[in-house]
């Protein structure tokens, strides 16, 4: 399939991992928005929120255990991070494969842009 975050996952394209098991994959983001930014994606090919139903909906669960455990590591959860998903065209989505964005160590303003 002719998803880049798809052939990050299966190592065709070469990522800064953080975290991985077999359900999910966590790596850094290459245009980092923050200090720390790092994407959280499930191994599966989910293309965005809107593909979240009964049958798919426990990974976003994990996702948010692996991000808990991940701001810990990384030492921002004390201090507070952002976590982000974009979804479709005008919510900002450039890779049609659901991501969650975990900006931290800085100040983050709200509301976005
Ligand atoms: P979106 O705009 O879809 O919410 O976020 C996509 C994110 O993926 C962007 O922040 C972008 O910098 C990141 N990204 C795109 N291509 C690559 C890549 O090949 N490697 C990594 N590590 N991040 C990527
Ligand atoms: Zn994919």
């Amino acid at each position: 399939m002719n998803c880049i975050f798809c052939k990050i996952i299966n190592g065709e394209i070469q990522s800064k991992k953080i975290y991985e098991d077999e359900k999910v994959y966590a790596f850094y983001d290459i245009n980092p928005e923050a200090p720390v930014h790092f994407l959280v994606i499930p191994k599966e090919h989910i293309i965005s929120a809107n593909e979240i139903s009964e049958i798919n909906s426990n990974i976003i669960s994990h996702i948010f255990l692996v991000i808990n455990k991940l701001v810990r590591e990384l030492g921002i959860n004390k201090e507070g991070y952002r976590i982000v998903n974009n979804c479709g065209e005008l919510g900002g989505q450039t890779v049609d494969h659901m991501h969650f964005h975990v900006l931290g160590g800085r100040g983050l303003k709200w509301p976005p842009g």
